[in-house]
């Protein structure tokens, strides 16, 4: 090869040194001395270029290509591209760019960005992009002989960018999965962007970039100051950037209020000023409505028992508080009472709960207890009844426990509240209402039994007028016993359903006492009654009622003494009050007892009176009519000294 001739080959590092050596004699474009000018030129150019370019020349595209674009060929197709057919170093993509060169040929120019080309240049196929250019070379002729082309493989960018979009996509995804609003605040205009979702929640218009006013106004007041605050301290450098706050935003357009939790972090340059601040807000308001449930359910609770122990039948009424988790029980003064301890230390659940309970019930109750925690069987519902023995006094009390478990997500039982209420006096009252009926039972069967015997002697001692006689008095006594037994249960159930009525009349209390004294004084001879003289006055009340009143404290001032013994009955008025009192010399009566005595179906627990009959409804009824006639009825007494009833009405 001629040095002068091919000067044009100068340069052009590894290539040029590979295009000089190469034997272009044997190629179709032949011996580079006989080369057209316009590729001698085109070839000069592109070996002192640093810049990727391939000149494809004549029909068969003979390849020539400079330092710059040898990389594109990778191991496999250089260094047999030099001199070698475009057709068949580019075979794989041949079938798109060959009828690109083609039409080249005829003067068309072709350019794209990122164009994707998949070639097998390092023994597989890769996904190559290019910017590239084709462009005519024209011969000395001027016939478009070669092909100019110029390129720059852009692969690693779009891969960076294709992964940097994958990466947003799965941002974007666990954002919309999260359905959380994001925002970017551009702190050196104070504008920020937002997702469409920020945008609905703030009311903000659609507009691309928009004023952080605009949204810090939406801030409910009460938690404005507070956000702008936390806003300025994450955009300050010592900070470290960092952003975490939760407020409320009450939507302009709808009144719409949302407790939103914000996150965000704020990024700083070299001179420590911020560039960036953006993050996420999430919606949570149902979760702050879950919890506010969980603490008002609590709260209510509380709010019920408070109420209970107001209300006055519940004066006996406790609380106990257990946390499951930590294994801690409180018990109240009143829980405490019901237990008999008097100390305030902790308790437990094992120490005292459990030892506190009555042998009898223990059982039942703990069972009972570990179904409350089976969320699936009971809900955590709780409602028993149980005694227990004191712990320091030793007393038996009954106690209706009623309460509820909380359970936490996985259905374990967290929380055990609930109240505890001294029943022991409703317990013994069903206790004496089944001795009552047991009593009643037997009371209305001894007359009916003494009945029945008069009724079958009665025939056969008819033609006896005597015995008849004695026989039809012992009836009607029967039978006027039995009817005073009736109406008393009738007076009972009356008064209870509210259906007795005071009937109010204007008399002398004296002729009424005078009275109900003459019916004893014929009835029974047994006692000595001393009536002291009664003021003459009037009252206005019921005069049936208010006799049945002295009837039953002037029997039973009878039946509970011995005979003989005095019963002394008195009357005196002072101011609006008129004062009777029946006095006896009987058995009397437990301090501890006398207060009760006025309960329904009690009857005091006294050897002296075990044989005497009664039922317990006596002085309740005569407490009940006295009270209706807004008065007083009280006892004096103790245990073998006699006793003094007293009771007291307004005049009218
Ligand atoms: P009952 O006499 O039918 O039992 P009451 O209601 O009249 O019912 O009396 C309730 C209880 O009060 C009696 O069981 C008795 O224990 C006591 N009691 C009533 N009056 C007297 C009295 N005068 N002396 C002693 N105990 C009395």
């Amino acid at each position: 090869m001629n040095r002068d001739q091919t000067d044009f080959l100068q340069g052009g590092g590894e290539m040029g040194s590979l295009i000089r050596a190469y034997n272009w004699a044997d190629s179709p474009i032949g011996d580079p001395e006989q080369w057209d000018a316009a590729l001698k030129s085109m070839v000069s150019m592109m070996l002192s270029t640093h810049f990727p370019i391939l000149i494809c020349w004549g029909t068969e595209y003979i390849q020539l290509y400079n330092d710059a674009f040898r990389p594109i060929n990778g191991t496999n197709k250089h260094p047999q591209a030099l001199g070698g057919s475009a057709k068949d170093t580019y075979a794989e993509i041949w079938d798109t760019i060959g009828p690109m060169f083609k039409k080249v040929r005829t003067g068309e120019t072709y350019g794209f960005p990122n164009f994707i080309v998949p070639l097998n240049r390092n023994g597989y196929i890769e996904q190559c992009y290019f910017d590239f250019s084709y462009s005519p070379v024209k011969s000395s002729k001027g016939i478009a002989e070669g092909v100019l082309v110029i390129c720059k493989e852009t692969t690693t960018q779009v891969k960076a960018i294709n992964s940097i979009s994958e990466a947003k996509a799965e941002l974007d995804f666990a954002i919309e999965a999260a359905e959380l609003g994001t925002w970017d605040l551009n702190p050196l205009t104070q504008k920020f962007i937002g997702n469409d979702r920020l945008k609905s929640w703030f009311g903000l218009t659609a507009d691309s970039e928009i004023d952080l006013s605009k949204a810090t106004d939406v801030i409910a007041e009460e938690d404005r100051q507070r956000v702008l605050d936390a806003i300025e301290k994450a955009m300050d450098y010592e900070s470290g950037g960092y952003y975490s706050i939760e407020y409320h935003i009450i939507n302009p357009n709808n009144d719409q209020v949302r407790l939103v939790r914000a996150k965000g972090k704020a990024l700083f340059n070299e001179n420590k000023q911020v560039t960036r601040f953006s993050g996420t807000l999430q919606d949570i308001t149902g979760e702050h409505t879950a919890l506010s449930e969980a603490k008002d359910s609590n709260h209510r609770l509380a709010l019920a028992l408070e109420q209970a122990r107001l209300s006055k039948m519940t004066a006996k009424m406790g609380t106990f508080d257990m946390d499951l988790k930590l294994g801690t029980l409180e018990w109240d003064e009143r829980c405490r009472v019901l237990f008999g301890i008097s100390h305030h230390n902790t308790v437990s659940y094992e120490n005292d709960f459990l030892p506190g309970l009555h042998p009898d019930d223990r059982e039942r109750v703990s069972n009972y207890i570990k179904d409350v925690y089976n969320k699936e069987k009971t809900n955590g519902d709780y409602d028993i009844e149980y005694r227990t023995v004191g712990a320091e006094d030793g007393q038996v009390r009954w106690v209706k426990a009623q309460g509820k478990a909380y359970f936490d997500a996985e259905a374990k039982p967290t929380r055990f509240i609930g109240s505890v209420l001294d029943i022991t006096e409703q317990k013994h009252d069903e206790l004496r209402k089944n001795d009552f009926i047991g009593m009643v039972s037997h009371e209305l069967k001894t007359p009916l039994t003494s009945l029945k015997a008069y009724m079958q002697l009665l025939p056969l001692k008819i033609h006896d007028v005597g015995v008849a006689k004695t026989i039809i008095t012992k009836v009607e006594s029967q039978i006027r016993k039995m009817s005073t037994l009736i109406n008393g249960f009738l007076d009972v159930s009356r008064l209870e359903s509210g259906k007795i009525s005071l009937e109010m009349s204007r008399f002398f209390l004296s002729g009424l006492i005078d009275e109900m004294i003459a019916d004893f004084e014929m009835l029974m001879a047994t006692h000595q009654i001393i009536h002291h003289p009664c003021p003459a006055f009037e009252v206005k009340a019921d005069r049936d009622k208010l006799g049945s009143v002295i009837t039953n404290l002037i029997g039973n001032a009878i039946k509970y003494s011995p005979s003989g013994s005095k019963i002394e009955i008195s009357c005196e008025k002072e101011g609006n009050m008129a004062t009777v009192k029946i006095k006896d010399e009987g058995i009397g009566i437990k301090k501890e007892d006398t207060q009760r005595l006025f309960e329904r179906f009690f009857r005091a627990d006294n050897k002296n009176a075990k044989t005497i009959s009664g039922f317990g409804i006596g002085l309740y009824l005569s407490a009940e009519i006295v009270k209706r006639h807004h008065g007083t009825i009280k006892v004096d007494s103790s245990p073998n000294q006699g006793s003094t009833f007293i009771f007291s009405i307004p005049v009218g």
